[in-house]
């Protein structure tokens, strides 16, 4: 049976004394153990100790993206053995914000992918639409082009290594998340495509998570949904009760 995951991707916040503030109160209010998988993303500087504080505690740490290439001439980028090094196994892939801000195409996503899975790292791949590909019925289409064109080419091997985070841009940061029926028709979807493109079994076993304006108040209802398997939990995951809160939400 797949797991359910609440991850927190902290973005671009805190700095060294703030991420260690944070840690502690994560610390503090993890007081049983979870009934999900639970990891954090920290920012590039703050993985080494934010992996060092966690490593006796069941929550794991994971990078918010990586470059493709092994090591060379890519000035101001980090690579997976230089992850790996440092303790981390797990880089999310396919941000929104990626997308939108760093240039970050389908194509590139695709060597990032083979690259994690190369160096046996596991990955979270986000995908989802904008407002408008809603507005004008594309967003099945969008998403099933963002998985073709840079996870399909995966062996069915791989899959174990895959957890899927469906983001819709418009829902990401905005206070407005996702209805947890919009949630479900869109993974039960992703699910189905799968199964056709790879096997049932493989769709059955993927964690499908959902991220966007996933908050204490509302968790509860959408990671009930059949097909959601947790979160990928931005603002709210920077606060540790909140983020504990939502953990608890399973
Ligand atoms: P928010 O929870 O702040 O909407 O962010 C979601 C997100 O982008 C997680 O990756």
């Amino acid at each position: 049976m797949r797991k359910n995951i609440v991850a927190g991707n902290w973005k671009m916040n805190n700095d060294l004394a703030e991420t260690q503030e944070l840690l502690s109160d994560l610390k503090a209010q993890l007081v049983k153990e979870p009934e999900a998988e639970v990891m954090v993303a920290p920012a590039f500087t703050n993985l080494y100790e934010t992996f060092r504080a966690l490593k006796d505690t069941p929550i794991k740490v994971a990078a918010q993206n990586m470059h493709q290439a092994e090591n060379g001439a890519f000035t101001g980028e980090v690579s997976a053995k230089m992850l790996k090094s440092i303790g981390i196994n797990t880089v999310i892939l396919g941000h929104s914000e990626r997308r939108a801000h760093f240039g970050e195409t389908n194509e590139i996503l695709a060597e990032k992918v083979n690259a994690a899975l190369e160096n046996e790292m596991r990955i979270i791949f986000c995908f989802g639409e904008e407002l408008e590909d809603r507005k004008n019925e594309k967003h099945f289409d969008l998403v099933a082009k963002q998985l073709k064109e840079s996870l399909y080419q995966v062996s069915k091997e791989n899959w174990e290594n895959i957890v899927l985070a469906y983001e819709p841009v418009w829902a990401i940061g905005t206070g407005e998340t996702a209805s947890p029926e919009q949630a479900q028709e869109m993974h039960a979807f992703v699910r189905k495509d799968i199964a056709e493109k790879f096997d049932d079994k493989i769709a059955q076993n993927v964690s499908i998570l959902y991220g966007g304006s996933v908050k204490p108040a509302n968790a509860k209802e959408i990671f009930a949904k059949e097909d959601v398997d947790g979160g990928l939990i931005g603002g709210a995951s920077l606060k540790a009760v909140d983020f504990i809160e939502i953990v608890n939400a399973f």
